[in-house]
């Protein structure tokens, strides 16, 4: 096991005046067995920088080290480090068992060893029983495990999963992340693990780093992402569905925008241009008063099972509130009065998006 230090790190491709750069200076300190999730949306760099992580892309600048040594220039053969990926990509024609084994032989690891390795990945991935059999025998979910299971038998220091259950439907998904979870605390492997889906960050995690174009947004764990989003993109990017966001001017307690003039239940950080973000969840019932507060005309609701969305306007601007399941809900037509709560108010710069701190 390992920790990781990112120091700076940037990718470009190409050289000159041409070349594009995907990651700007990326500074991460990831401790000795952590579980680190990378999120963002589909371009962001999350794959390259897990890449330079491997060894599979080259740093243009900065540092990447790997249990105190410095590995820019190591091979990825000699990083200690295992990745498993979306497309599995066993050998057809060899047993689940000889798929494990299969590096242990090049690396001309003994035989009884190669054994002793892959029977307690085996076990502790419950393939004991599939291990005579071919990948064509097995489901999507037993193929990823066996390809975890390759991983493991390696013994490394450092695990790297590259979106590993995209290929599967959204209940091998879910169980496979449990599956992953369980694995992660009985072997403890420092691990990065890269996702475009938030709810499989936001479980997964034990810190998560939140990409955006190339920048590191923000580092935290799940709660802390979730209750203090350093910026307006994760606040959007992390919760579902996302916070609503106004765009207005504060003043005091008072919050003007799109021609409506909000009272705030505490007075705002600073006056000025402030985006205010509020949860859609945290708009429940309790929050909704006959007259005065903050005017939403209903338009539309959807039914969840244990809660429904109830989507509307506040001006010009749709609104999204999270109400529970069994309460009767709103009447499109009708018009809703919210008083937030202090607590559940975010305050970001119109300018930057980054978060106000009060
Ligand atoms: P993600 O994994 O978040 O979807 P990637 O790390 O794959 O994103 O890509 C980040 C950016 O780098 C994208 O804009 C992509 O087009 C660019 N990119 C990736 N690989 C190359 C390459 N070999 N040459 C040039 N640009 C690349």
């Amino acid at each position: 096991m390992a920790a990781i230090s990112l120091k700076n790190v940037v990718k470009r491709y190409g050289i000159g005046p041409k070349a594009n750069q995907v990651i700007h200076g990326v500074n991460a300190e990831i401790g000795d067995g952590e579980f680190i999730v990378i999120v963002g949306p589909s371009g962001c760099g999350k794959s390259t920088l897990l890449r330079m992580v491997a060894g599979l892309e080259e740093v243009s600048d900065g540092e990447i080290s790997i249990g105190g040594r410095v590995v820019n220039d190591v091979e990825p053969s000699e990083r200690d480090i295992a990745m498993v990926f979306q497309n599995y990509a066993l050998y057809p024609h060899m047993s689940v068992f000889d798929n494990m084994a299969y590096g242990l032989k090049i690396a001309k690891v003994p035989v009884a060893d190669i054994k002793t390795r892959v029977d307690k990945a085996a076990k502790i991935l419950e393939l004991g029983a599939l291990l005579q059999r071919k990948p064509r025998e097995l489901s999507g979910g037993q193929r990823q495990r066996v390809a975890m299971g390759r991983a493991i038998v390696r013994q490394p220091q450092v695990f790297l999963f590259d979106e590993p259950l995209s290929n599967l439907d959204a209940k091998l998904r879910g169980q496979t992340r449990l599956e992953i979870r369980k694995l992660h605390a009985e072997l403890g492997v420092t691990s990065l693990f890269v996702t475009h889906d938030q709810v499989e960050a936001m479980t997964l995690a034990q810190r998560m780093i939140v990409m955006n174009a190339g920048h590191m947004e923000q580092i935290g764990t799940p709660e802390e992402v979730y209750a203090r989003p350093a910026t307006t993109f994760v606040a959007s990017f992390i919760g579902s569905p996302p916070m609503n966001l106004l765009t207005g001017r504060a003043q005091g307690t008072r919050f003007a925008f799109g021609g409506v003039d909000l009272p705030l239940p505490a007075a705002a950080p600073r006056d000025g241009e402030l985006i205010l973000g509020v949860r859609p969840e945290h708009l429940g019932h309790a929050s909704i008063a006959h007259d005065g507060g903050w005017p939403l005309a209903i338009e539309m609701v959807e039914m969840l099972g244990a809660e429904r969305l109830v989507h509307g306007r506040i001006a010009d601007h749709g609104f999204t509130l999270r109400i529970d399941g069994t309460l009767v809900p709103p009447a499109p037509g009708s018009t809703l009065h919210l008083q937030p709560s202090a607590d559940h108010l975010h305050w970001f710069d119109a300018a930057t998006g980054k978060r106000v701190v009060a």
